[in-house]
Order: C-alpha cells, then sequence, then structure tokens
C-alpha cells in the first residue's frame, strides 16, 4: 500500500485553520479536508429533521439514515452534499454552529464520522483540519499542528467572514458563540479539543494571514524533507 503524508491541524474556532490549511494544501498539492464542515452537516440534518441539537438519541436514530458524501471542485473547494442536496453554504449559518458543536459531543456521532476521515488519509496526502485529527482520528500524522489565538482575535475574524458573506450578525453574538463552542468543545468526554502530545504550537494573535501561512507551509514543507 502506498504512504500517504497526512497534517492534522487541531484548534479552537476561528484560529485560521481552515483558511491556513486550504492554502497550504493548495500550494503543496495536498487534499484539504474541512472535517469541521462534516460534523456541521450532521447538526443541519439534526435541525432539518427538527431534532433539539442535545437530543442524543434522537439523533443517533438519524445517523443510519443519514447520506453524506463530500467532493471537492475545481477550485479545490470542499462541498459537502447531504442527501442529494449540496449544503456547502447552508452549513456555514451560525445557527448550524451550535448544532454542529452539540452533535459532535456524541460519541455515536463522532465514530460514525470516523472511517469517513481516515480513509481520505488513506488515500491521499492530505492536510486534515478540525479538534481530534491529531488526537483521534489520524495518531500517526506525519505532522500536528495546534492553532490558535485569543478569542476576541478570532470572534473578530470569524464576524468579518461573516459579514463578507453577508451574514446578518454582530461581533458580539460572533464572540458569545465561539465562547459557547470553546467550552463545549474542550470540555466533553468524547474527543476533547486539546493539543496532541507531539504537535507544534501556534499562537497566531497579531498575525496577519500571510504571516501565519507562510510560517505553517515552512514548517510542513521541512517535515516533508525529513
Ligand atoms: O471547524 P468548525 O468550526 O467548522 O467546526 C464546527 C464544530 O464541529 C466545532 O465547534 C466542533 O464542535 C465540531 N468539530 C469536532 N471535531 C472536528 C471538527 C469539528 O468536534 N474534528
Amino acid at each position: 500500500m502506498d504512504k500517504y503524508f497526512s497534517v492534522a491541524i487541531d484548534g479552537p474556532s476561528g484560529a485560521g485553520k481552515s483558511t491556513i490549511a486550504k492554502m497550504c494544501a493548495e500550494k503543496l498539492g495536498f487534499l484539504y479536508v474541512d472535517t469541521g464542515a462534516i460534523y456541521r452537516t450532521v447538526g443541519l440534518a439534526a435541525k432539518r429533521a427538527g431534532i433539539a441539537s442535545k437530543d442524543a438519541e434522537g439523533v443517533s436514530a438519524l445517523l443510519p439514515g443519514l447520506d453524506i458524501t463530500m467532493c471537492h471542485d475545481e477550485s479545490g473547494l470542499q462541498r459537502m452534499v447531504l442527501c442529494g442536496d449540496d449544503v456547502t453554504e447552508e452549513i456555514r449559518m451560525p445557527e448550524v454552529s451550535i448544532y454542529a458543536s452539540d452533535v459532535s459531543a456524541m460519541p455515536h456521532v463522532r465514530a460514525f464520522l470516523l472511517e469517513m476521515q481516515r480513509g481520505l488519509a488513506q488515500t491521499h496526502n492530505v492536510i486534515m483540519d478540525g479538534r481530534d485529527i491529531g488526537t483521534v482520528v489520524l495518531p500517526d500524522a506525519e505532522l500536528k499542528i495546534f492553532l490558535t489565538a485569543q478569542p476576541e482575535e478570532r470572534a473578530k475574524r470569524r464576524y468579518d467572514e461573516l459579514l463578507i458573506k453577508g451574514v446578518k450578525t454582530t461581533y458580539e453574538e460572533v464572540l458569545k458563540d465561539i465562547q459557547y463552542r470553546d467550552k463545549n468543545d474542550s470540555s466533553r468526554s468524547s474527543a476533547p479539543l486539546k493539543p496532541a502530545e507531539n504537535a507544534v504550537m501556534i499562537d497566531t494573535t497579531g498575525n496577519s494571514l500571510e504571516e501565519s501561512f507562510r510560517l505553517i507551509c515552512g514548517i510542513i514543507e521541512e517535515r516533508m524533507a525529513k
């Protein structure tokens, strides 16, 4: 079997993981996998079915009939398809973020999505971002990075992104959402957000996107050359 190179990038919401991972994947010719989008799709499925976000039994009953697929368009953008419906844009809505965070604390949801994520790393060079990639999904990844930044800066970045997309919200609401998800994601018993033991720790507070991209791409290239 061919051996592929895996980079795991974990960290809290708004640390810049997806943007930086996508840029690095493009530069290096890797497949970029946004695992948050997969949890968001499960969250959206629960929301559409009228199931409360913390109703573990309801979500569990939904899983066997759930048809989730992902594909990458010509520009490398990951598109999520839920039961035949392209939900790539809809899963970015703030109310889906809360659903994603709640359903992702359920062990059966995590188990349901594990093989899908691992399968991609068995067939491609990947840069995969999420919360538990270095600790659970790809414990043998060649490189693990834990990316963070101060909550206020992460909220500002996320708020600016949402504004560009035309989503109506306020900075205060986005900060509250980030604080809610930080707490939820770090305190859950199943695959909590925490750095892997051998992760390279990077705090991007005060960095421009370009600076963080160059730093991280450099670390990946250095590890690949070893
Ligand atoms: O990364 P993003 O903010 O899109 O992720 C949405 C939610 O999905 C997170 O708040 C987190 O609760 C969950 N998630 C997770 N494990 C991952 C990726 C995302 O629990 N690997």
